[in-house]
């Protein structure tokens, strides 16, 4: 799998802000791509649906099957 950048255009593209399972924790440090950069667990608190799979560019541009990065870890961490 080809590792996902955490660049400006990825920011950009990444709707982890509209997601109902985002928390105000996790603007702090690593806002969002949690698909390239992993987990922000410590930030979750109830898993309340993930939009990566159904909404995000980044996800089909890179052929995702996985979802929940925030929680479950990178692209390539799923992948393992
Ligand atoms: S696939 Fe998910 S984690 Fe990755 S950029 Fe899109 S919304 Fe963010």
């Amino acid at each position: 799998m080809v590792e996902v950048p955490k660049n400006e255009m990825t920011m950009i593209k990444c709707i982890c802000a509209s997601c109902p399972s985002y928390t105000k924790c996790m603007d702090s440090g690593d806002l969002g791509v949690f698909c390239s950069i992993g987990d922000a667990k410590k930030c979750l608190q109830d898993l309340e649906g993930c939009k990566c799979q159904e909404d995000c560019s980044v996800s089909s541009e890179f052929n995702f099957s996985s979802q929940y990065h925030c929680n479950e870890g990178s692209a390539s961490q799923q992948q393992k």
